[in-house]
């Protein structure tokens, strides 16, 4: 018993279960130009070697990042060209002045490039903090922003998972779905004019009527489809109508990893987050996802089914699309 016990292998590990090859290679794919994952966080330019291995394995050339401020110049003066900042408020610190602390802020990232404004404004966000979408608080952050011609994105919205559990047993708390979008919706009627980035699809995956009537509504708003877990889950479900959505939405959807950089993060890590991107947008593979999904029981982890988007679609979601908006501000990245 204790011989079998030490002799058993260790259990794979999370971010690989069911044992790529993710050294395997991987041609790039078959678009013009660069390939910019517009939603991660790279944090700490000690964490670009690993980062940017996988980033090359996979082919991903441009990343822009929610790093801390005080990283960003160590980030710019070793990676270059290949990082553009989002601008995010001093995390953990929420003094009685965090508004003038957020524009101060907001004030530095510009000066070092950023473009992008974001807001974290999911359930336990908002919880957390305080916070309410609809703060008239927010209305001065985001006027500063849109006045210096800056882009907002915001993540609005969390898994249904979640909402059917966690926010469920406390909603007095965490506060429902549909609240969440009524005030949101104030937000992008006040903001119009100006181009707005719901992230994670806009919060909702499971909900292409939502999402399909909030992108006729605003003209102006954009989704990225980064989050890897939450994507593999709810894109495969409902495979057909995704691929629908994503051709039909072709100009307004921007490929975003929501890779999060971390000290105890390695190759393997970064590169499955990367694998089941483009396996899930490029190809028409059936099979298991290698990343635990926690949300899942352990006899039912989800099976990954691939879009196989055109490559007119790719060329847009890998590329056209996040040009286009920064040549609208004035950083012309593909040059
Ligand atoms: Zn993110």
């Amino acid at each position: 018993m204790t011989v079998a016990q030490t002799e058993s292998p260790p259990a794979p590990p999370d971010w690989n279960r069911t044992g790529v090859d993710y050294r395997a290679p991987m041609p790039r794919p078959k678009i013009r130009g660069k390939f910019i994952d517009f939603h991660c966080h790279l944090f700490a330019a000690r964490h670009g070697p690993a980062w940017f291995e996988a980033a090359d394995h996979f082919g991903i050339d441009m990343f822009f990042s929610m790093a801390p401020f005080e990283e960003c110049l160590s980030i710019q003066r070793m990676y270059g060209n290949r990082v553009r900042f989002i601008a995010v408020p001093k995390w953990m610190e929420v003094g009685p002045n965090w508004v003038d602390e957020w524009l101060q802020r907001l004030e530095m990232f510009y000066n070092v490039g950023s473009r992008i404004l974001k807001f974290h404004f999911a359930p336990g966000t908002l919880a957390s903090r305080n916070w309410k979408i609809d703060d008239p608080r927010f209305h001065r952050i985001m006027d500063e922003a849109t006045s210096r011609g800056m882009m907002i994105m915001s993540h609005v919205g969390d898994p249904d998972t979640w909402y059917h559990g966690k926010y469920a047993a406390d909603v007095s708390k965490y506060g429902r779905r549909e609240e969440h979008y009524r005030a949101w919706e104030g937000l992008l009627e006040r903001y119009k004019d100006h181009v707005w980035i719901g992230a994670h699809l806009g919060g909702n995956p499971e909900d292409f009527g939502r999402l399909q009537a909030l992108l006729d509504k605003f003209p102006k708003l954009h989704l990225d489809c980064s989050a890897t877990r939450w994507m593999v889950r709810e894109i495969s479900q409902r495979r057909d109508a995704a691929r629908e959505f994503f051709v039909r939405n072709q100009d307004r959807i921007l490929f975003g990893s929501d890779q999060v950089s971390g000290d105890d993060r390695n190759y393997d890590f970064y590169a499955s987050r990367f694998w089941c991107h483009r396996k899930l947008w490029e190809t028409a593979n059936l099979v298991p996802s290698p990343i635990v999904d926690p949300d899942l029981p352990p006899d039912r982890q989800p099976v990954l089914r691939g879009l196989a988007l055109p490559d007119g679609v790719l060329q847009k979601l890998y590329h056209d699309n996040a040009v286009r908006l920064m040549a609208a501000v004035g950083d012309r990245i593909d040059e």
